[in-house]
């Protein structure tokens, strides 16, 4: 197996080489390799500039209604997307469809590459949604896994839910107009905020997943103290990546020792 890894805006938040580092240590016969900005690896494959209509055009202008192909699109969200590719700018409170996204950045990873037992692995600080047919809305991810995987920055923080009580309290501090700094400095450490130093950890299990998914098709594990598990709070995620007493369950660590 291979494992190519990918930076697409993510920066400084997070530590790729540490992830590599990580990865290179589990997965012993595995050859794990940094591909830095995923737009500028293989440049050959089109301009990156040529991918920021393909990119705009995955953005979800409302959480309630289901994006569809060939939406028009305005000269300045295509500019925008190419000031963002070219890292002249960051791209915060806006939301993608993670599905579309996906095939985009498929299109920028050579055709003989894309094979189940290659893992590419993007890290991404854009916002990921998936549409839910059920209720006919978007939800938030953080991560989208298959070829290529996206393991998205802003994902981990977003998606999970925060501790109950914390919407709680905010509701309270907004009515009172109260200074929310205090707030997070309450709930300091139940989650994963911006800036986290504990991101590249976290983000360690999440690359499993997507290594998971390309050994045996499926990347979560039921079991909560193991880093495979799909946590839907905060305090799940914190448990499965931080705090468990071992990182994978006895089937993923046997599963891992013949990786
Ligand atoms: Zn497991």
């Amino acid at each position: 197996m291979k494992v190519f890894l990918y930076d697409e805006g993510v920066g400084e938040e997070l530590n790729i080489e540490e992830i590599a580092r990580y990865l290179r240590q589990k997965l012993g016969k595995a050859e794990i390799e940094l591909r830095g900005n995923l737009f500028s690896f293989n440049l050959s494959r089109g301009r990156a500039e040529d991918y920021a209509g393909k990119i705009a055009s995955s953005k979800i202008p409302e959480v309630g209604r289901e994006i569809v192909a060939g939406q028009e699109l305005l000269y300045g969200e295509i500019e925008y997307e190419k000031r963002r590719i070219s890292g002249k700018t960051r791209a915060f409170g806006i939301l993608y469809d993670g599905f579309h996204l996906q095939r985009v950045f498929r299109q920028m990873i050579p055709g003989e590459e894309l094979r189940l037992d290659f893992a590419h692995i993007i890290f991404t600080n854009r916002l990921l949604a998936t549409w839910d047919d059920s209720n006919k809305k978007y939800h938030l991810r953080t991560s989208i896994y298959g070829i290529p995987s996206l393991v998205s920055t802003t994902g981990l923080v977003e998606a999970p839910a925060k501790p109950r009580d914390y919407y709680l309290i905010k509701q309270q501090y907004e009515s009172l107009g109260k200074d929310l700094t205090e707030l997070k400095d309450r709930f300091k450490g139940s989650f994963i905020d911006y800036e986290d130093k504990r991101l590249t950890e976290v983000a360690k299990g999440y690359a499993m997943q997507a290594v998971f998914y390309s050994l045996t098709g499926n990347p979560f594990c039921q079991d909560k103290g193991c880093r495979l598990y799909n946590a839907h709070w905060q305090e799940e995620l914190i448990f499965a990546q931080l705090e468990s007493d071992y990182e994978f369950c006895p089937r993923h660590s046997r599963l891992l020792e013949k990786a």
